[in-house]
């Protein structure tokens, strides 16, 4: 009988698909199954964060997926009598190598981590199906449908449902999905557009709602998306009835054509009800979903990948213990529920029929747009969250701040800057990394000793002198996700060894 799988991966979306790079860089045994017979081939999701590429940049592809998409620096908003000019991610980016938001279609997106993965002999099981999840004692039974129709039985300590809006994992375990969907169905459209700029982001306001061009390149020039007008009936997508719209939204003077793919769709907000039941996790659409305003989705569920992998794989194999797991909810649903919160806002006073956010959209935009670019503090608020540089997870359990915290710099939970630059990069290899700082004195090997006996393997020392995020001399433990698990000021070592005894003991547990 073969041994039980470490990991079922559910789902070979970009959610999958970041989780199975992990669990491979640890040489977890895990298996990756999609029962669609192909890769996404449109483009869907076309925005990515700058915190995403930071997260991707262990793996050695975000220059992949920089150099193929579009780093779009401006808004243009196309007012009744003038288009305002609104420069994008011009405040607040001076601590990310990626300082801007990254335009390219998800199928590319997707075709980029494939190919990563194939190079590192991972075989994504398309054309299969998970039909039938059951717990057996510590192991989940999972019953896996070929495209054959054949049947397979394979058991996993764990199964990881990245298998979206509609997660058969998510129904098995038997957790909610609560939410709402929104009355407006919207329009999507891969194509060409005569008479607009390229290299910005184009917006269209009215009283109506909103019209969107995203530059895109790949597989077509522009990505339109716009709310449907209510006096409009629902009724099959073509170029005639986008160009009308397009019209009634203002955008006149262009033309649309050479469609590569249009639809249209209802838009949902719903969260589970948690992101883990035993043995199974939650991931990505799977669990949460919400409007595409400021491009989050595909972002948020990259990133609880790259959340939970490494902690499924250190469990795994011993090193840590199994309560890591049950960070994974705590860290990421707080994330998951801001996301639906800042969406939804953002979406509503873009569509809302509501009279008085009629009348704003129609009356006050124009005459407060042009004040936008002159309102530092809002842009830099809305800059960190959009580009998810701001998540932190202070109040993990696995957040600790030792006896005394660093006067400036990040703080116990929070993501590392790149600050100096080039920091990121040099503790981009896989696991934890302890940053020292201070006289490379106060760090000798026999100092040490105690922190990383039986753990060496899992944690590399950088001993960075005054080439530090923090100020004083410091303890920094960081986190294989890149978040700091661990801070004091000071050169006592009792907090950090405490903490490492608690999530990687040296004893396996
Ligand atoms: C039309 C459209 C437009 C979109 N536009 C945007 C956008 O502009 N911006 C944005 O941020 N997001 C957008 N999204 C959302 C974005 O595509 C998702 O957030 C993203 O794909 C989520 O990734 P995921 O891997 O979690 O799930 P998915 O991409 O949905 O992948 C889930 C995978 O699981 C597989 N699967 C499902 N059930 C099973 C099973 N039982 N067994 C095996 N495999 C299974 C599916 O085949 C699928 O490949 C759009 C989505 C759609 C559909």
């Amino acid at each position: 009988m073969t041994p039980p799988l470490d990991v079922l991966v559910v789902g070979a979306g970009p959610t999958g698909l970041a989780l199975a790079a992990q669990l491979r860089t640890y040489g977890t045994r895990f298996r990756i199954v999609d029962r669609s017979l192909d890769r996404v081939r449109e483009s869907r999701a076309l925005g990515i964060q700058p915190r995403t590429l930071e997260a991707l940049a262990g793996f050695g592809v975000t220059e992949e997926l920089v150099d193929r998409g579009n780093t779009a620096m401006r808004l243009r908003l196309h007012l009744a009598r003038r288009t305002v000019s609104v420069p994008l991610f011009d405040i607040g980016a001076t601590d990310t190598p990626y300082p801007f938001l990254l335009f390219l279609a998800q199928a590319e997106t997707e075709r980029v981590l494939g190919e990563h993965l194939a190079a590192r002999d991972v075989a994504i099981e398309r054309g299969t199906e998970v039909v039938g999840l059951e717990r057996q004692g510590p192991l989940v039974v999972c019953r896996l449908r070929g495209r054959d129709g054949a049947e397979e039985t394979v058991t996993a300590r764990y199964v990881v449902g990245c298998d979206g809006a509609h997660s058969t994992v998510r129904a098995r375990a038997g957790i909610g999905f609560e939410g709402y969907a929104y009355p407006q169905t919207y329009l999507l459209a891969d194509l060409e557009v005569d008479g607009l700029e390229p290299g910005a982001v184009h917006s269209y306001m009215t009283g109506a709602g909103m019209l969107f061009f995203f530059p895109l390149g790949s597989p077509a020039p522009w990505r339109m998306l716009a709310m449907r007008p209510s006096d409009v009936p629902d009724s099959k997508v073509t170029l005639p009835l986008l160009q009308g719209i397009a019209e009634r939204y203002g955008a006149r003077g262009l033309v649309l054509r050479d469609p590569v793919w249009m639809t249209d769709f209802r838009l949902h907000n719903r969260g589970a009800a948690h992101y883990r039941c035993g043995p199974f996790f939650l991931a990505g659409d799977a669990a949460h979903i919400h409007s595409p305003a400021g491009a989050q989705g595909m972002n948020t569920g990259i990133q609880d990948a790259l959340n939970l992998g490494w902690k499924l794989a250190l469990v795994c194999r011993g090193a840590a213990p199994e309560e890591l797991l049950e960070t994974y909810g705590a860290e990421r649903a707080p994330v998951g529920r801001d996301v639906r919160r800042f969406t939804d806002r953002a979406f509503v006073i873009g569509t809302s029929p509501n009279p008085v956010l009629r009348f704003a959209r129609a009356r006050l935009v124009p005459h407060l747009a042009p004040l936008v670019r002159h309102a530092t503090a809002p842009r830099r608020w809305v800059f960190r969250t959009v580009s998810e540089l701001g998540i932190h997870y202070r109040r993990s359990p696995a957040s600790t701040t030792g006896t005394r915290s660093p006067r400036r710099g990040p703080r116990a939970g929070d993501r590392l800057p790149d600050l100096p630059r080039g920091l990121q990069a040099q503790v981009a290899a896989p696991g934890w990394h302890l940053l020292l700082t201070g006289p490379a004195h106060l760090w000798p090997d026999e100092r040490l000793a105690p922190v990383l006996a039986g753990r060496a393997d899992l944690i590399t020392v950088h001993r960075l002198g005054d080439r530090s995020p923090w100020p004083d001399v410091a303890q920094g433990l960081l986190r294989p996700d890149g978040h700091v698990g661990y801070v004091t000021r000071g050169a006592e070592l009792g907090g950090l060894r405490a903490y490492v005894e608690r999530w990687l003991p040296a004893e396996p547990t």
